[in-house]
C-alpha cells in the first residue's frame, strides 16, 4: 500500500510570520489526519521558524530546492545537511520553474537527488512536459528522458526513497488541470518505466503525485485514479482553508 502524500509548495510567497501563521492554522486544521502524509514547502528563510511551529504535528517540512554540496565556495546555495539541520524531511527537486527560469537540467536533478538521499531526506522529483511538447505528442518521450536521467546510476535501495511528482507544465499555475485520464495515463507510463528500470514490485511501491492546478474541487477525482498517490499543490496551498480542504477531500476518494 502506498500512503498518499499531499505537499504544498508555497513558492516565493509569505514572510516568516505569515508562513508561521499558515503553518499554525494547518497544524490545527489537519491534526486528525492519519491516512495521508502531509508536507509544506516554505521559502528557505521561513524553514527554521515553520519547523518550530510544526513541532509535534503530522505535517512534514520540505524545501523547495537544494544544492548537491553540503559546504564550500558555492555562494547563495543551501545544502542537504543544512535542510536537515532546520528540520526538513523532504526536498522538492527539478520543479519546472527551476528548470525553466534557473537552468535546472536533468543532470543537476540527478546530482541533487543523490545528495538529498545521502543526507536522509525524501526527494520529490518533479517531471512533466511543456504545452508544445504535449501538442507535438512528445509527452511520454519527455517523461521517459526525465525519469531515466534523474535516476541514472541509482541502485534500487536509493531509488526506493524517491517520490515522483508528475506536473504537466501547462497545468501549473494556469488553472488548467490535466483530466484524471490524462494524469492516469502519464502515471501508468511512469510506473511501467520504473518496473523496466528496476522491477514490478519496486514500481508498485513508489508514490507518484500529480501536480498542476489541484484544488479542493478536483482532488477527489484525481485521487480516484489507481496510480495517483497524492498531489503537489502550488497556488491552492497558500491558504489554510483550501489546502486543508484538499487534504481532507483527498481522503474521501
Ligand atoms: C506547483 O507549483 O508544483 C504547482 C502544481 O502549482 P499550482 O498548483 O499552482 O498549479
Amino acid at each position: 500500500m502506498r500512503k498518499p502524500l499531499i505537499a504544498g509548495n508555497w513558492k516565493l510567497n509569505l514572510l516568516v510570520e505569515e508562513s508561521a501563521e499558515l503553518a499554525g492554522a494547518l497544524k490545527k486544521a489537519l491534526k486528525d489526519v492519519k491516512t495521508a502524509e502531509i508536507a509544506v514547502a516554505p521559502v528557505f528563510t521561513a524553514l527554521f521558524r515553520v519547523n518550530k511551529v510544526l513541532a509535534g504535528s503530522n505535517i512534514g517540512l520540505a524545501a523547495q530546492d537544494v544544492y548537491w554540496e553540503n559546504s564550500g565556495a558555492f555562494t547563495g546555495e543551501v545544502g542537504p545537511a543544512m535542510l536537515k539541520d532546520v528540520g526538513c524531511s523532504y526536498a522538492i527537486i527539478g520543479h519546472s520553474e527551476r528548470r525553466e527560469y534557473f537552468s535546472e537540467s536533468d543532470q543537476s536533478v540527478n546530482k541533487k537527488l543523490k545528495a538529498v538521499i545521502a543526507a536522509g531526506l525524501t526527494p520529490i522529483m518533479c517531471i512533466g512536459e511543456k504545452l508544445e511538447e504535449r501538442e507535438q505528442e512528445k509527452t511520454l518521450k519527455v517523461i521517459d528522458r526525465q525519469v531515466r536521467s534523474g535516476l541514472m546510476t541509482f541502485p534500487k535501495a536509493d531509488a526506493a526513497k524517491i517520490v515522483v511528482a508528475y506536473e504537466p507544465v501547462w497545468a501549473i499555475g494556469t488553472g488548467k488541470t490535466a483530466t484524471p485520464e490524462q494524469a492516469q495515463e502519464a502515471h501508468v507510463f511512469i510506473r511501467k518505466l520504473l518496473a523496466e528500470l528496476y522491477d514490478a514490485e519496486f514500481a508498485d511501491s513508489i508514490r507518484i503525485l500529480y501536480g498542476g492546478s489541484v484544488k479542493p474541487e478536483n482532488i477527489k477525482e484525481l485521487m480516484a485514479q489507481k496510480d495517483i498517490d497524492g498531489a503537489l499543490v502550488g497556488g491552492a496551498s497558500l491558504t489554510a482553508e483550501s489546502f486543508a480542504a484538499i487534504v481532507k477531500n483527498s481522503l474521501t476518494a
